[in-house]
């Protein structure tokens, strides 16, 4: 191809051989105070052709008329100015206003002056690039030509390269701007203009055309993806919707034959980058490409398809930006963009975060690879189900978020998505999801802002036992802001050393000895406590402070026990909450021993209590601690029986020590309900072989029940509250004594 380029454009003949017709005369421009300079002027260049082009002068009198025909003409390519008019500056002046407020830096300027010895410095030559300085008898017929040539040739050079820097400009915005899909179209401008430059024609003599619409989609015809002048709005229509058949079908003729076409009054230049990717560029003129051209255009037809194929990668590369890959849904910084478009139009819209119950065991039991196909299962029922109307995009692993208007984006609707079990290879999995939805568009400048609204109210939904679902409300952010601040103050008071442990002792119902005590946490303030452990601790777990809190409440009721010891109740049993986000911590058991080895506390003597729910909401993580703990001899207490789902089975699996009946149940006893939980419990506790302990009895009723009932220990107000060490230590001292 750029062979048969090279051939055609073997013509011996110069620039300045094109029709004057299709050339623009440099415009020069003659300013002087005195008519016969610009006789003379006149007389010498009337008739000259420099660089193929004629010379059309304009004549000014005064610095003032000069002003005028520089704002009309910003293409005046020569000003021969006379330094002296209006004012002994005026020539001067005039220089400036052509750089500084007009801003015209090709515009070439040769000064003139009648007095000899009156020069400017040679600073203000410099600084407004003033081409020559020369006395008016010094501008001879020969002199003045050459001098206007040099200019003209100057300003060509200059022109030349600002039209490529436009271009190249266009290209390196092109490149910036390719996160828009316009790249392609702002690529082939930038092209177009290169090339007008390169060939000096005007910008409406070139047409670039792409197979395929700039835009997406339609692969098969052409479309206008570069064009300038008349031509610009066509830009990303179809070809045959430009109005001359000429143009159009010399395109269709080069890329149906897949070849550069030179006709005598037209050139189309065919590229094709990859098979997707043909370019077609028609140049309105047949004769503009010298032997001076070719090695430009050369390096410009590979430079310009490379410039393409970058382009398509970029397009890849923006692709996987804003998609994911697995499911093809768009991604979350798409979801966030399309969030951003909602606010901005103020539109009335439903936002959605779908998460998957329990997808991490899933992926666990059946393996990542059924879990991507369910994803994609998810995926692809969601599209198919909420219409054309709805936006989704994958979120993160397991989270779809869904935009759209409310008769499709609401909780009953898209929990009825799921009703159906997703067929998965060979499994029928049936699938629970959690929602939270978002409608509020108050007070909202971004789309993150309502994405992290639609969360708020998922991470509700999530913590709630009993709903599958949580719409926002503007009440749950205030949560949220005082939930953030007391998690702030709890991490502070706590370095600060402010937390204590308190005791509350444990009575063996058939003796009315002390067993032992439960320590608990407590936080207090200027007045009372802060927050109830009841607060604050679950606030603990979510910001993972608990670990370190965990730890030392840990060693405090060791450190107790030690003491308690020394005071000679050196059989008493000390029992210490523990929180799931402590037995995910890697060493956790590593850490109980050194405490014990540390206090020199008999392994027995300590009970650790987990809730019913955490030994079973990671039943791995938590037994694999459970065995080590229990070959340590550690004992373990289940806290809150009664509250959760485990079964029988379950818990025989847990190889557990004692449960303690739930204070909910002891209540039920004199509540008129009989106590038939507690009842069961205790039977249960039997045949797991296990140590009943009721909590929170407070009344004489209540424990002669439970005595009744075969359960072991009792802990309640009954006996006594929850109290600081040292009271401890007097409240075991004076029982002892009595
Ligand atoms: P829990 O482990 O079930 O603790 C028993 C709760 O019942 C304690 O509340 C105790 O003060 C209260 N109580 C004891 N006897 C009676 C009674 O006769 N009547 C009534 N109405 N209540 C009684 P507290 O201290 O407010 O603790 C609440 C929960 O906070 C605890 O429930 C426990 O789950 C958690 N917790 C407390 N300290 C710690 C700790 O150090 N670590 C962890 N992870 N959790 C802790
Ligand atoms: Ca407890
Ligand atoms: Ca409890």
């Amino acid at each position: 191809m750029i062979d048969n380029l090279i051939q055609l454009t073997d013509d011996p003949e110069p620039l300045d051989t094109r029709s004057s017709s299709s050339v623009k005369p440099w415009k020069v421009l003659v300013v002087d105070d005195d008519p016969e300079v610009h006789g003379v002027t006149r007389f010498v260049l009337r008739n000259l052709r420099l660089f193929g082009r004629s010379i059309r002068l304009l004549h000014a009198d005064s610095a003032q008329e000069a002003c005028e025909y520089l704002r009309q003409h910003p293409d005046i390519a020569v000003a021969l100015l006379d330094v002296v008019m209006e004012t002994d500056q005026a020539g001067l002046d005039l220089v400036k206003f052509i750089r500084d407020d007009l801003g015209l830096a090709e515009c070439r300027i040769i000064l003139r002056t009648g007095q000899p010895g009156y020069a400017p410095e040679l600073t203000v030559i410099h600084e407004y690039d003033i081409n020559d300085y020369r006395t008016k008898a010094e501008l001879t017929h020969t002199r003045l030509v050459t001098t206007v040539s040099a200019a003209l040739r100057a300003y060509d050079q200059l022109h030349t390269l600002a039209e490529n820097r436009r271009g190249l400009d266009l290209i390196v915005h092109s490149v910036a701007d390719l996160m828009e899909q316009r790249a392609i179209a702002n690529l082939a401008e930038g092209v177009l203009t290169q090339l007008a430059a390169l060939l000096k024609l005007p910008l409406d003599g070139i047409i670039c055309t792409h197979r395929g619409s700039p835009l997406g989609g339609d692969g098969e015809r052409c479309y206008v993806v570069g064009a300038a002048g008349r031509h610009a709005r066509y830009i990303a229509q179809p070809l045959e919707t430009l109005p001359d058949p000429r143009i159009v079908s010399a395109i269709l003729d080069s890329v149906s034959r897949r070849q550069h076409i030179f006709s005598p009054d037209y050139t189309v230049l065919y590229l094709k980058a990859a098979p997707h990717q043909e370019a077609a560029i028609f140049i309105d003129s047949g004769q503009t490409l010298t032997a001076l051209d070719r090695p430009l255009l050369d390096v410009f037809v590979t430079n310009i398809v490379t410039c393409f194929r970058n382009v398509k990668l970029v397009e890849r590369l923006n692709y996987i930006a804003y998609h994911d890959l697995l499911t093809g849904l768009p991604n979350r910084l798409q979801f966030i963009a399309d969030l951003d478009g909602v606010v901005y139009a103020g539109t009335d819209i439903m936002v959605a975060l779908v998460d998957i119950d329990h997808f991490a065991d899933l992926n666990d039991g059946l393996g990542a690879e059924i879990g991507n196909m369910l994803l994609v299962a998810v995926a692809e029922r969601l599209q198919a189900r909420l219409g054309s109307e709805c936006r989704l995009a994958r979120i993160s692993a397991d989270v779809f978020g869904v935009l759209g208007p409310e008769p499709q984006v609401n909780a009953a609707g898209l929990l009825e998505l799921f009703h159906d079990p997703f067929e998965v290879g060979e499994y029928q999995l049936p699938v629970t999801v959690t929602l939270g939805l978002c409608c509020h568009l108050d007070n909202i400048d971004s789309g993150i802002t309502l994405l992290k609204r639609t969360t708020i109210a998922l991470n509700r939904a999530k913590r709630s036992l009993s709903a599958h679902y949580e719409y926002y409300m503007a009440e749950m952010e205030d949560n949220t802001r005082w939930r953030v601040e007391i998690i702030r103050r709890l991490r502070l008071d706590f370095q600060m050393e402010k937390l204590q442990v308190w005791y509350q002792p444990q009575i063996a119902l058939a003796t009315g000895g002390v067993i032992g005590v439960e320590a608990l946490l407590r936080w207090p303030g200027e007045n009372g406590f802060v927050q109830p452990p009841d607060v604050f601790i679950p606030l603990a777990e979510y910001s993972g402070l608990i670990v370190q809190i965990g730890a030392w409440v840990l060693e405090q009721a060791c450190a107790q026990r030690a003491q308690l010891a020394a005071a000679g109740f050196n059989r008493l049993k000390m029992a210490v909450n523990v929180s799931m986000p402590q037995f995910r911590k890697a060493d956790f058991v590593g850490e109980v021993a050194r405490i014990l080895a540390q206090y020199q506390m008999p392994p027995p003597l300590l009970e650790l209590e987990i809730t019913e729910s955490i030994a079973m909401d990671e039943p791995k993580v938590v037994l694999q601690s459970l065995e080590a703990l229990k070959r340590l001899n550690v004992q373990i207490a289940i806290d809150d029986f009664g509250t959760g789902y485990s079964s029988l089975g379950q818990l025989q699996a847990l190889s557990i020590d004692c449960i303690k009946i739930d204070q909910r149940f002891v209540r039920e006893i004199d509540n008129g309900k009989g106590g038939l939980f507690a009842e069961t419990i205790v039977s249960l506790s039997e045949k797991l072989k296990v140590i009943s302990i009721a909590e929170g009895v407070e009344t004489h009723e209540q424990a002669g029940f439970l005595r009744g009932l075969g359960c072991a220990v009792a802990q309640g107000y009954l006996y006594a509250k929850p109290m600081p060490a040292a009271t401890l230590l007097e409240w075991l001292q004076s029982r002892e004594a009595s």
